[in-house]
């Protein structure tokens, strides 16, 4: 199992259960599976659902008490555990802590984000909107599902040169890049700090609203050597001390210049192209 098979084997499930209405039907999903959804009132805050199979019979459980959009990504993630045949690991691992998330989770993770935003319902609608929070927030509750997922599949499957960053404590752990972005080597790595200065940095000690605010190209993008000046917009979610930032070129275009000098192969490039999702913050756990 890799990121990529996720994608493809998430894919294919899209395509035999036809989903023709935005937000998706999750039950429809689950019926696919055979699998029945109960709502639990006796689950704990800190535990969002979980799954069994008992004499031939599949049953998906989430935590009555969530959301609608978190439950809805609960019950895709267990989808996932089904259908990739992968079994849970989530002892001593925060589903809110990307960098801490153990890969089998990942990968529901990425399949639950590809059932909940399907490129077939969510790339036009991506394309028509403009690059912007506020439409990745439009975006999310069309949907009915989370913004940060929401986000990072905006910046993956959008034309634009754009990118959106998830940073835990000041640090970066994930970055979603367009192709456009990708293609020219424009590099956000993870494990770096948010830059000193940067409207994010700012937004995360509270000295700043929010954007967008034009910056440096460079500012964020390591051994970029075309110039050009990036939109930055930011939200800091303070419960879990995460940064959300949304990066693009203005008018959408890539400056000129001549990436390959600079940048090389992008050995990156070929996994983050099918990144698409980010967990949920705020559960310790899911079984
Ligand atoms: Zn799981």
């Amino acid at each position: 199992m890799d990121e990529f098979i996720a994608i493809v084997r998430a894919r294919e499930f899209v395509r035999k259960t036809r989903p023709d209405a935005v937000p998706v039907s999750v039950k429809q999903y689950a019926a696919e599976i055979g699998a029945g959804i109960k709502y639990d009132h006796d689950l704990p805050p800190d535990e969002a659902g979980g799954s069994f199979e008992a004499k031939g019979k599949r049953c998906i459980y989430v935590n009555a008490h969530d959301g609608s959009a978190r439950q809805r990504f609960t019950v895709c993630h267990e989808i996932a555990h089904f259908v990739l045949g992968l079994p849970s690991e989530h002892q001593g691992s925060p589903s809110w802590s990307y960098a801490k998330r153990p890969p089998n989770e990942i990968w529901c993770d990425v399949f639950a984000a590809e059932l909940l935003l399907p490129i077939i319902l969510f790339k036009q609608r991506v394309d028509d909107a403009e690059v912007s929070l506020a439409s990745v927030e439009t975006l999310a509750e069309e949907f009915n599902a989370s913004f940060s997922a929401t986000g990072s599949r905006f910046a993956a499957v959008g034309e634009a040169p754009c990118a959106f960053v998830l940073a835990e404590g000041g640090v970066v752990r994930y970055a979603s890049r367009s192709k456009a972005l990708r293609d020219a080597f424009g590099k956000i790595p993870a494990g770096s700090k948010l830059p000193r200065g940067s409207l994010s940095e700012r937004v995360r000690q509270g000295r700043a609203p929010g954007g967008p605010e034009e910056c440096d190209a460079d500012l964020w993008l390591g051994q970029w050597e075309r110039g050009g000046v990036l939109l930055e917009d930011a939200r800091h979610l303070q419960t879990w001390d995460q940064t959300l930032t949304l990066l693009w070129f203005e008018y959408e275009e890539l400056p000129e210049g001549d990436s390959r000098a600079a940048g090389g192969r992008d050995d990156e490039a070929a996994l983050e192209e099918l990144d698409g999702t980010l967990p949920w913050p705020g559960k310790k756990r899911r079984r």
